[in-house]
């Protein structure tokens, strides 16, 4: 298997070729500048994975017991300080009822990905944290079970949650 991330795609046969071809190795049609160019999946795919787990060994360096984290895809990780109850939703940018506690994940393509504006409630309780779903349209999903609403379900640190179709990792450090 090609472990390129561009591939020239065969007009004839639809082989994905390595890039540096010039004829089909499938077909032997002729392959030149005008062939179509391709993002290989799988190898893109291992990047993004790759980025991801070097962003999440940082984040479990970087954390202490103060601080919560949310890694979504390869991006920046959202980090809270000194904060036990967190909302993850959305809001707009004019929005004046907007709620302390909130998340705001709209630059995630939330609404597109079909979060609710009050989504999912992350709250320490006692001795650990919580994970419970708001009532949301679309519903939360904790390591891919999905959630009863308004019921609280505890978390461990690198759990994988889904809210509507948006995925997100949870890191934190206990005492
Ligand atoms: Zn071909």
């Amino acid at each position: 298997m090609s472990d390129s991330l561009i591939e020239k795609v065969c007009p004839h046969c639809n082989h994905h070729n390595e890039p540096h071809v010039v004829q089909c190795v499938h077909c032997g049609q002729r392959l030149d500048d005008a062939t179509t160019l391709a993002i290989n999946q799988q190898t893109s795919e291992a990047l993004a994975r790759d980025i991801e787990s070097s962003i999440k060994a940082l984040v479990e360096q970087q954390l202490d017991t103060n601080n919560i984290a949310l890694l979504i895809g390869g991006n920046n990780p959202i980090i809270e300080s000194g904060r036990r109850r967190l909302i993850l939703g959305r809001s707009n940018l004019d929005d004046t009822q907007r709620a302390d506690d909130l998340i705001d994940l709209t630059w995630y393509f939330a609404h597109a990905l079909g979060v609710s504006r009050q989504h999912a409630l992350i709250d320490f309780i006692d001795d650990g944290y919580y994970l419970q779903d708001l009532g949301s349209t679309n519903g939360t999903r904790l390591n891919g079970e999905r959630l009863r609403p308004l019921k609280f379900y505890p978390l461990k640190s690198g759990d994988n949650i889904q809210i509507a179709k948006l995925t997100l990792h949870v890191y934190f450090k206990l005492d």
